[in-house]
């Protein structure tokens, strides 16, 4: 079938967990969906001051694309939970890209605040169709399969990342693997979702952590009540939709039972360095102050050697306790 253009969606940021809704979505419209590179292959990172790495990232997806599409997609994410809020740059993320683009190519930015209700996410694609040219019904059909898309790949995604190379996870046409060999150790992996899958960010961290024998365990396979469960309890409130999905999956981890948890932040994050010693603190309260955490910071000069050791170590951490008799967490 002829497709109507191409949409561009910058491999960065929230790409790492909504890409199988928003490729299910356009295409179902009739769009073609283009996804740019990573910049280890192409090219060099884009600096503007005073930015996180993530930031930069999108910036430097989205001007790897603007020739080569008729839209960009970028949503204004404002609120992804009834109670809580994105970081601030989601808001400005079009406004930057745009500046950043110099007004080469539409952008598709729709502002997405589940603040407003349930409803308000059909809203911002119904918008977004409509922009597309797709009457109300088309939409509404598109929006339903890429529910259906995203949910069946959410309920794949703990197979997928101890399965598949990190370049191929998000690559909808290869099929989750349903075997594997067992590994030694079970490790929660929490962070931004970028911080955690984008190898660009990371040094391919997801590679190394599974050549030692670590099966990873996310949010991403967690319901919105488990993730509630965890945070219901805090005497202190967390505003931020990543901080309650942080620490909410963290301590749902902790009870179900993990040998140690690792934690990439981004450096020039003011949520990460709170979130830090945020889970520092309650570990030390919730499983004493033996439940082995790494806590790895990326910019854009990390090297892969340093991540390497300390990542043995952090193995290394773990085997001492279980000959100690230390079980995991539960
Ligand atoms: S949450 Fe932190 S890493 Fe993510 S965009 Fe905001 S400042 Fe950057």
């Amino acid at each position: 079938m002829e497709k109507r253009g191409r949409i561009g969606i910058p491999r960065a940021l929230m790409f790492y967990r909504y890409f199988p809704f928003w490729q299910s979505f356009f295409e179902t419209l009739g769009w073609k969906v283009v996804v740019s590179n990573g910049v280890r292959q192409k090219g060099k990172i884009v600096y503007f001051e005073d930015s996180c790495l993530p930031m930069k990232l999108l910036v430097t997806h989205a001007i790897q694309l603007k020739e080569k599409v008729d839209h960009l997609f970028i949503p204004r994410l404002v609120s992804l939970h009834r109670n809580y809020i994105m970081c601030p740059k989601f808001r400005g993320a079009p406004d930057i890209v745009r500046l950043a683009t110099e007004g080469h190519v539409p952008i598709l930015n729709e502002t997405i605040d589940l603040r407003e209700g349930e409803g308000a996410l059909l809203q911002s694609y119904l918008k977004t169709g409509k922009r597309l040219g797709a009457t109300k019904k088309e939409t509404k059909r598109a929006y339903l399969e890429a529910k259906k898309t995203f949910n069946q790949f959410q309920k794949e995604w703990k197979d997928r990342i101890n399965r598949l190379p990190t370049g191929r996870l998000f690559e909808m046409d290869i099929p989750t693997p349903s075997e594997g060999s067992k590994a030694s150790w079970r490790v929660a992996l929490i962070g931004h979702p970028y911080n955690l899958y984008d190898a660009d960010i990371n040094k391919d961290l997801l590679t190394l952590i599974k050549s030692l024998g670590m099966e990873i365990i996310t949010s991403d396979s967690l319901s919105e009540e488990e993730i509630e469960r965890g945070v219901r309890d805090l005497s202190k409130e967390i505003y931020w939709s990543s901080g309650r999905e942080i620490v909410g999956s963290l301590f749902n981890f902790l009870s179900e039972g993990v040998d140690g948890v690792i934690f990439p932040t981004s450096f020039k994050c003011g949520i990460d360095a709170l979130l830090q010693e945020f889970i520092k603190r309650r570990l030390k309260i919730e499983g004493g102050p033996s439940i082995p955490l790494l806590i790895l910071s990326f910019d854009e000069h990390t090297g892969r050697e340093g991540l390497v050791t300390r990542l043995e170590a952090f193995r290394d951490v773990m085997e001492q306790r279980r000959s100690d008799g230390q079980i995991a967490v539960s």
